[in-house]
């Protein structure tokens, strides 16, 4: 069975002809919010719609981290290595501090209550920007169904000055959300009102040194499928979800190759003691497959 697809020939390059995609974990519905913990030698991610965190260890394997999870969707670390969590249950993104105990980041804007924060990502500066689409309260299966008090947006939190800002208001569903290596650059996925209806394609940003972002054209138009969740690697390309496994971009927005996976890929995180193993959450299972590249993963 072919692992990989080469479309451009710099993609031969990436990836290793002998290095098998395995699927490392299944029994969930819906997997989600890879994030890997060097430190804990350990992969986390979501099982939506079973309303859990699970924790792969190598050599070792899969238990429950945290159930109830608040129907946790996509996680990420921040500057001091802390769990981030996107929560649909709860409304909420929060912070898992080093005692286990949980700090609320965001749950309102304006007075109004956030619809079902859905991926989030920390800049250097400590800044936690993340997605607020509605698909959470839309029906009972992945969170609650119910009323949407706020239009789809992506937010800024600063919490050293205890703020939020909607930082961009024109997304039908903004979804997964990364930063280029050098921060220059912010890159949204839109996956539509209803997911994967309009259109459904990534939008790059600029951005100036004090946060503000510029241009925002699409960068590419995943087919098939839609970019729910993508990570970089250090040298700028994009490796996203896709309908039939991982769509690798390049900076210029060049599709130039796929990591073919058997189910439906949701989201994406490097790991790995080299950063060079790609962890790709995938419906009912978690593929890996090590690349000859290196994912930017911070801390
Ligand atoms: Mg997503």
């Amino acid at each position: 069975m072919a692992f990989f697809e080469a479309i451009d020939p710099t993609f031969t390059s990436f990836v290793m002809g002998n290095a098998p995609v395995k699927q490392i974990a299944s029994g969930c519905d819906w997997t989600e919010g890879p994030v890997w913990f060097g430190d804990a030698n350990c992969l986390l991610f979501s099982d939506i719609p079973n309303n859990r965190i699970m924790r792969w260890i190598p050599d070792v394997g899969l238990s429950v981290f945290r159930q109830p999870s608040n129907y946790a969707n996509g996680h990420t670390r921040d500057r001091e290595g802390r769990l981030v969590s996107c929560e649909h249950g709860t409304r909420r993104v929060t912070r898992t501090e080093a005692d286990g105990s949980i700090t609320i980041i965001a749950d309102s804007y304006e007075g109004k209550r956030l619809n079902s924060p859905n991926d989030v990502v920390v800049k250097s500066d400590g800044t936690i920007w993340f997605s607020d689409p509605h698909y959470g309260i839309m029906t009972n299966y992945e969170g609650f169904k119910s009323e949407q008090e706020l239009p789809c947006t992506v937010y800024r939190v600063d919490p050293a000055r205890g703020t939020i800002e909607a930082v961009l208001t024109d997304f039908n569903g903004p979804n997964g959300l990364a930063f280029s290596p050098d921060e220059s650059r912010l890159y949204v996925a839109d996956t539509g009102r209803m997911f994967g209806s309009d259109p459904t394609h990534i939008r790059v940003f600029d951005c100036a040194e004090d946060g503000s972002l510029f241009g925002g054209g699409v960068f590419h138009a995943i087919d098939p499928g839609a970019a729910d969740g993508f990570r970089l690697d250090t040298d700028g390309n994009v490796w996203s979800s896709a309908a039939d496994g991982v769509h690798c971009l390049n900076p210029s927005g060049a599709l130039i190759g796929k990591i073919l996976v058997p189910e439906l890929v949701s989201n994406v995180c490097f790991g790995g003691r080299a950063k060079h193993v790609l962890f790709m959450t995938a419906t009912t299972s978690v593929y890996s497959v090590v690349l000859n590249r290196e994912g930017v993963q911070r801390p």
